[in-house]
């Protein structure tokens, strides 16, 4: 019997459209593919798998605007973000399009021969990815894999599988050989439970919450499988007295409140030094206030809805009517899953200061010196990213030493760029993703000695 998801549209609680799920077995079946076909995908000149990326970036070039308007429509994303997404993608394929052509070993001097080392593919790679980014991750993931030589099977999240698909069909257009690139829509507890599981599947990257991401991690080692995890946070925004107050005020609510706050790198908690605590909530009101929430087609839309009523649901339990509010911003009434954005000043000990909320929720706490700053801020299992707002050049990289985050940004709240290593500390992951390095994480190093004795 073959089972379906009714996806909707998070903006407007309107039905989408059906999606097939992957069973059980046809994830294995699909594995089996991928698994023939990485013999000969291996084996494909570097040139040519190059000039295969870069069609394939050059297939979603064109298609940015369709790709944008599915994820509007499935994810609820303002659709500037959306076409920002869907152009990340080509960027990323773009950047390791570059990479077939330099997956260079090493030539180590050793006594009576040559010795090198090879880059070799793992085979058959499995991406795990969350609803809350579906194109950036599942990239991440794919357009590295592919460039080293593996073979992908993405498994978009179960709610937002549409963007995943129409890559799909893209990668095809472009020429990709069958089965090198398959799409599984599918249930995670089915489909990427089979990545863990299936001995062929020789390497998972997944993305979503620590409590999934551990099983997926003592699943894997029972196959010694390869495991990359991007995981949650609870990422602090540490603005020091001495900073640009207005700029550090008027770009938290980014901070956080980007994709409603459905960000695993969400500056979710501002720590402000205490001499200017009332001044930076005063600064920060009309940033919060005249955020524009609403329809996500609309070009001017800053933040969309939330993407399920049960997610909502979970987000709205960390502002009881108790919460101390500082102040809140709009979010439109009627049907769609939405939650303003809000501010909170809570007692030190609210679960909303230790929990990933997921949602337009941010937690602002005073502290006193340099040193009150790092241990606050490193006062969580998580450690994914960071901001530090300071004028002091000494103390932007003091502060951003002491912070146990895999991603600080100063003076801006960036995490995100191809070129660089994204990836968490403690708890938020294991791994790194894109940057120069990521090809590391799909391949294994083979070490080759040839004896140069005569015979
Ligand atoms: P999730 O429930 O952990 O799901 C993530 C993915 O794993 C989905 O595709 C899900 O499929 C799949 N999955 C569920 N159970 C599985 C199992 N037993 N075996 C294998 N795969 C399984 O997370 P989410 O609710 O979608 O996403 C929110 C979380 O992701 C947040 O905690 C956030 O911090 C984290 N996140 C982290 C990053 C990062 O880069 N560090 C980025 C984005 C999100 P279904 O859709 O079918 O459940
Ligand atoms: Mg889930």
């Amino acid at each position: 019997m073959t089972s379906t998801i009714q996806l909707v549209n998070p903006a407007d609680e309107q039905a989408l459209q059906e999606v097939v799920l992957t069973s059980a077995s046809d994830a294995d079946r699909a594995i089996e593919r991928a698994a023939a076909a990485s013999a000969s995908w291996r084996r494909v000149a570097p040139a040519d798998r190059a000039r295969l990326l870069r069609r394939f970036a050059a297939a979603v070039d064109a298609d940015v605007e369709h790709l944008a308007s599915l994820e509007v429509r499935n994810s609820g994303h303002p659709v500037g973000a959306a076409r920002w997404e869907a152009g990340h993608v080509r960027d990323v394929l773009e950047y390791y399009a570059a990479a077939p052509e330099r997956l260079f070993g090493r030539q180590i001097p050793v006594a009576g021969g040559v010795d090198i080392t090879f880059s070799e593919p793992l085979g058959v790679v499995g991406v795990i990815a969350p609803w809350n980014f579906p194109m950036p991750i599942a990239v991440w993931g794919f357009a590295p894999a592919l460039a080293a030589g593996n073979c992908v099977l993405l498994k978009p999240a179960e709610m937002t599988p549409l963007t995943a698909l129409r890559l799909g069909e893209l990668a095809r257009e472009a020429g990709l050989p069958d089965d090198v690139f398959q799409v599984l829509p599918g249930k995670g507890s089915v489909v990427g439970q089979r990545f863990v599981d299936h001995p062929l599947v020789r390497k998972v990257t997944f993305t979503g919450s620590t409590a999934v991401g551990k099983q997926v991690m003592a699943g894997c080692a029972q196959q010694v499988k390869r495991v990359t995890l991007e995981l949650g946070g609870k990422s602090a925004n540490i603005v020091f007295a001495d900073a640009d107050l207005e700029k550090a005020a008027a770009s938290a609510p980014g901070g956080v409140f980007d994709n409603a706050g459905q960000d695993c790198c969400a500056r979710s908690r501002i720590l402000v030094q205490r001499s200017v605590f009332d001044r930076f909530l005063e600064l920060m009101e009309p940033a919060v206030t005249g955020l524009r929430v609403g329809d996500p087609a609309d070009p001017v839309t800053e933040m969309g809805p939330l993407i399920s009523a049960s997610h909502r649901d979970k987000v709205a339990s960390y502002v009881p009517d108790d919460a101390r509010v500082a102040y809140r911003g709009s979010a439109p009434s009627g049907p769609g899953f939405w939650f303003p954005p809000t501010v909170l000043t809570p007692d030190a000990g609210d679960p909303v200061l230790r929990e990933e909320v997921f949602g337009p929720v941010v937690a602002v706490v005073p502290f006193d010196d340099e040193d009150d700053a790092v241990r606050i801020a490193n006062d969580s299992e998580y450690g994914l990213s960071g901001s530090i707002w300071t004028r002091d050049v000494g103390r932007a990289f003091r502060v951003s030493r002491g912070v146990e985050a895999g991603n600080l940004s100063v003076n801006s709240h960036s995490s995100v760029r191809y070129a660089t290593p994204f990836g968490g500390f403690k708890q938020s992951g294991l791994g790194r993703e894109l940057g120069p390095d990521a090809l590391a994480a799909f391949t294994d190093t083979k070490n080759v000695f040839l004896s140069t004795e005569e015979s």
